[in-house]
């Protein structure tokens, strides 16, 4: 077989492996604690349910417009006025399979080769591929957990170049769950206006924050900023709507009518049930959002405060999203039963193994000293699976 060049350069995900660990063990009878998830473990409100159902009686069930039912992009427009003070006209926004295809979309309609996209890791583990699946380089910014994993401007203009296309933006962040603050959002849009590069800003945990903090669209710090940024968001964290594919983006009319030539010839419209259901999310009650938050926190605040009461280990508090992303780097090199564990990919293969925890080592995410922990799981599991990692890293000498 002869496959495309492009496919070589994306690998197979690190995640994929461990998953599949998790799975046969599982299979097998054994009671594994799952913290690799990354989806709300809540289901979708009813309401927004019961808007695709009416869609379906309804008989809604065509094509619509590549682009989005104009319904829905109205919808979308109003959400980016209310929640982010930012101004959008219709053909300014792009309705996609998932906030995922709208970020592939912006890859295919942005870059090629010769380009240099700058993603600062740890970083969502698509944004390096989607780069190299459009024949670009992605250039990696390693960032400090002392500066709560912000890229300051030295970081950023040590690997600024004259191919610089863009530079991917994620606040609040999966996975260190961290976010930015409205200083720090100043200094790279300086630089991005400075250098004449475009910033995406994936911002789908806007709504997932913590302890009062404020989320800041970097598009809305001003008209230069917000003319190279594309901002894109989506209901699956927000509304608990992962399985039904549903993100968008907002940006310059050109990017957006380039990235609606490209869909209307892959994927065409979203879903339209899904897409009846979306206006429903975004204008009904959004009073799900409180229940989930209030519970999110308290097993943040618990995983957390357990994390750091461990030994060796040590977690910054997060703002947002659902996962903690704690240092063991500690325990690189003891041993189990004679057998080392040296990176966060051997420490996470052992805590699934010896632990029965399933997780995400953060090589996965671009740096090694950290694992992920999703604690989109419940109470009773998180206290569960905590005690097991406890005594599973008590066991490495
Ligand atoms: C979950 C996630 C997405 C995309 O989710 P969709 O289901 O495709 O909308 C995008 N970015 C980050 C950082 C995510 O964690």
């Amino acid at each position: 077989m002869r496959l495309a060049e492009r496919t070589k350069a994306i690998k197979p995900s690190p995640t994929l492996a461990m998953n599949a660990k998790a799975s046969a063990l599982k299979a097998s009878g054994v009671d594994v604690t799952n913290f690799g998830v990354g989806e709300p473990d809540f289901d979708t409100p009813e309401h927004i349910k019961e808007a695709a159902i009416k869609a379906l009686r309804d008989g809604f069930t065509k094509y619509t417009a590549v682009d989005g039912i104009p319904e829905l992009k109205t919808a979308i427009i109003e959400k980016f006025k209310k929640d982010n003070g930012l101004h959008y006209e219709k053909d300014e926004i792009l309705v996609s399979c998932g906030a995922k295809h709208s970020l592939y979309n912006i890859a295919e309609a942005l870059f090629g080769p010769g380009d240099e996209v700058l993603i600062p890791a740890p970083y969502w583990v698509t944004y390096p591929d989607q780069v190299l699946l459009n024949d670009a380089t992605p250039v990696i910014i390693e960032t400090d957990e002392k500066n709560s994993f912000v890229v300051t401007p030295e970081l950023l203009r040590e690997k600024i170049s004259s191919r610089t296309k863009a530079f991917i933006l994620n606040s609040p962040s999966n996975p260190t769950g961290l976010a930015y603050e409205k200083k720090g959002l100043e200094e790279i849009a300086k630089l991005a206006i400075e250098h004449d590069f475009y910033i995406i800003s994936d911002e789908i945990y806007e709504k997932l924050v913590y302890d009062g903090f404020k989320h800041i669209s970097i598009a809305s710090l001003g008209e230069e900023v917000k003319q190279r940024t594309i901002v894109v968001n989506g209901l699956s964290k927000s509304h608990a709507m992962t399985g039904w594919r549903i993100g968008f983006t907002a940006g310059p009319k050109d990017i957006t009518k380039a990235m609606t030539n490209i869909q209307s010839q892959s994927t065409s419209n979203v879903t339209s049930i899904t897409q009846k259901a979306s206006v429903e999310a975004l204008r009904g009650s959004q009073d799900f959002l409180q229940t989930m938050l209030s519970e999110f926190d308290k097993r943040r605040k618990y995983m957390v405060e357990r994390l750091n009461a461990m030994k060796g280990v040590t977690c910054k508090t997060p703002v947002g999203a659902f996962y903690a992303f704690p240092n063991v780097s500690s325990y690189f090199g003891k041993k189990f039963n004679g057998t080392p564990v040296n990176n966060s990919l051997e420490l996470s293969t052992y805590l699934l193994e010896q632990g029965k925890v399933a997780l995400v080592p953060g090589s996965a995410f671009g740096d090694d000293k950290y694992i992920r922990l999703s604690y989109a799981t419940s109470m009773e599991n998180v206290k569960k699976g905590l005690d097991r990692i406890e005594d599973a890293l008590g066991n490495l000498k």
